[in-house]
């Protein structure tokens, strides 16, 4: 059977070239790069040019950026980190209501401490309101934390001006860059951005290992406290291998983002385009142009989303409906309600989200199959029969 993945939003294949890079630190290199002998010189040199290639995808210095355990582990430490700290000064939070479910899980426990925060509405297109998140800011407001990317829908925050608002009123600013990290080109001395996070499995790098940038002279308190490690802002012996892979994954992904970028938005059109053509009734989620290249969010209607998964699954398409993490419930996404989708819709919606080992057959084979399995099932609906 043809095994073919378009659920790179939800995790990446690691790239041959990475795994390469972590061999040596998982076999011969194995000291801890925090001893004085021969045997941490290696891993130590691995620790240190890992977090230079990083630091070089995003445009930071060393010194700002904190190796951690995931991309949850950095939106966790991002938002109790400044919450913590900045509790003096207040304890209102400002968020959206389609951020990852590990920006939103932690602002919900943080209520329990006594924090409070405000979930901005985005409209029918994934947009964020500027002026209403200025009219939200208050004196007790200590940070904004807004993606960068949706994961869903692949729709593109505007960070740079949302880091100004920020600015000007003198609230610290955390973007969860999971989504954007490797798709798109991300520069924290442009953005005006005072934290920002990123993930190792969503750019070809193994699961388990991200990083967050923290901005000289902000305060943080620690989340994992410990040794020494990462200048005491997080304990725990580091992941040598991990940090070695995605020292090489950004290294990859600024050698290549460019022309892979065009490729996939290629592949991503011909997609929508293809199925457009071929099957009536489809609506395309979030903002056309201003998304990542690679994520297509489409709702087939008088479809329910999940048995369509399953469907595409037997024909060996991986696809995924809303985020991984909350699919499996049946739940409508919560990314879609926000944008007013009707149940139906939210119900028949189906992400697409490409990588950069997809071809132009994985597409049309997409194509071939899809509408006699969309007819199929639409053949069942009661509804349908009413609308054609
Ligand atoms: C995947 C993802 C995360 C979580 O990253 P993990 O490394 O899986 O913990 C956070 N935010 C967004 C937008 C994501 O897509």
């Amino acid at each position: 059977m043809k095994k073919i993945y378009f659920d790179n939003n939800a995790t990446t294949p690691i790239d041959p070239e990475v795994f390469e890079a972590m061999v040596p630190f998982l076999k011969d290199e194995w000291g801890n790069p925090s001893s004085i002998h021969w045997a941490a010189r290696a891993p130590r040199k691995a620790v240190d040019e890992g977090r230079e290639k990083v630091c070089k995808l995003l445009n930071c210095a060393a010194l700002e950026l904190i190796f951690t355990s995931s991309g949850t582990e950095g939106d966790n430490h991002a938002i109790r980190g400044v919450a913590y700290a900045k509790k003096e000064k207040g304890n209102h939070i400002i968020t959206t209501k389609v951020e990852h479910p590990a920006v939103l899980n932690t602002c919900k426990a943080l209520a329990k401490e006594g924090f409070e925060t405000t979930y901005l509405d985005v409209n029918a297109e994934g947009l964020l309101d500027l002026d209403a998140l200025k009219a939200a800011i208050t004196p007790k407001t200590i940070l904004i934390t807004v993606m960068y990317a949706n994961n869903e829908t692949g729709v593109i925050f505007p960070i740079k001006e949302i880091g100004e608002i920020a600015k000007e009123r003198g609230v610290t600013f955390h973007t969860d860059a999971v989504q954007a990290a490797g798709k798109i080109p991300i520069d924290v001395q442009k953005l005006n951005v005072d934290l920002l996070t990123i993930s190792g499995h969503k750019l070809y790098a193994p699961k388990g290992m991200g990083a967050l940038f923290v901005k000289r002279g902000v305060r943080l308190v620690p989340l994992i406290t410990g040794g020494h490690h990462e200048r005491n802002r997080r304990g725990g012996t580091e992941n040598v291998a991990g940090i070695a892979a995605m020292g090489k994954a950004a290294e990859i992904a600024i050698r290549d983002m460019e022309k892979e970028g065009a490729q996939i938005l290629a592949l991503r059109n011909r997609l929508e385009k293809g199925l457009a053509e071929k099957i009536p009734h489809i609506k395309i989620n979030g903002a056309i142009d201003r998304r990542l290249p690679n994520t297509s969010n489409i709702s087939f209607e008088f479809v329910e989303g999940e048995s369509l998964l399953l469907n595409l699954d037997m024909k060996g398409i991986a696809a995924s409906s809303g985020s991984a993490c909350t699919s499996g419930s049946l739940e409508p996404s919560h990314v879609m309600l926000a944008m007013s989708l009707s149940h139906e819709m939210s119900h028949g919606s189906v992400r697409f989200s490409l990588g950069k080992m997809n071809t132009v057959e994985d597409i049309d084979y997409l194509i071939e199959i899809m509408p006699p399995i969309v007819e199929r099932m639409r053949s069942m609906s009661p509804l349908y029969a009413g609308a054609k």
